[in-house]
């Protein structure tokens, strides 16, 4: 079962993500991936194979982190999480059952995938939401009118570098 941890605050965010994580490491896993102001890093393996990624990126008053537990997709750096689609970047626990036929309709609207995840395609659905309505909340919530399955999501939104 994967673990998600957010924090937007003061400063600081690697060192709070990363300790999020850590104590979260008991749930299972299989690779590990953050966002930490505008940087993404992710690594196969332990999240100490992450904190080795984050020593190279600068530190922010904002992050998202997350250990996946692969239900879709193979374990790989492309199919870690978060995952980024146009403005929206986010991390997510549970399954979208639907995202094959999400997919389909959002591979004919011309949408690039980078991996083989469920959690994309929820990615570039809210993002398509976001593009045409232009607020996160709305754009969310039209989002989960489509998703069947279960799902937890923290989300960081390019134009708002202050909020999950
Ligand atoms: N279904 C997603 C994936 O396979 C999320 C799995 C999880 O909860 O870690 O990437």
């Amino acid at each position: 079962m994967c673990g998600i941890i957010g924090y937007t605050g003061y400063s600081g965010a690697k060192k709070k993500i990363i300790t999020g994580l850590e104590a979260l490491e008991y749930r299972g896993y299989d690779s590990a991936g953050a966002k930490i102001g505008e940087n993404i890093v992710k690594a196969t393996g332990r999240v100490r194979n992450l904190d080795l990624e984050l020593e190279k990126i600068q530190d922010s008053k904002i992050g998202i982190g997350h250990t996946r537990w692969a239900t879709h997709g193979e374990v790989s750096r492309e199919n870690a999480h978060p995952h980024k689609v146009g403005k929206i970047t986010l991390v997510h626990n549970g399954i979208i059952e639907n995202h094959m036929e999400l997919k389909r309709e959002l591979l004919e609207e011309g949408v690039d995938f980078i991996s083989t995840t469920d959690t994309e395609v929820a990615c570039a659905l809210i993002n398509k939401y976001y593009l045409s309505l232009g607020n996160i909340e709305e754009a969310i919530l039209k989002a989960m009118e489509r998703f069947v399955g279960s799902y937890a999501f923290a989300i960081m939104v390019e134009e708002d570098s202050e909020s999950i």
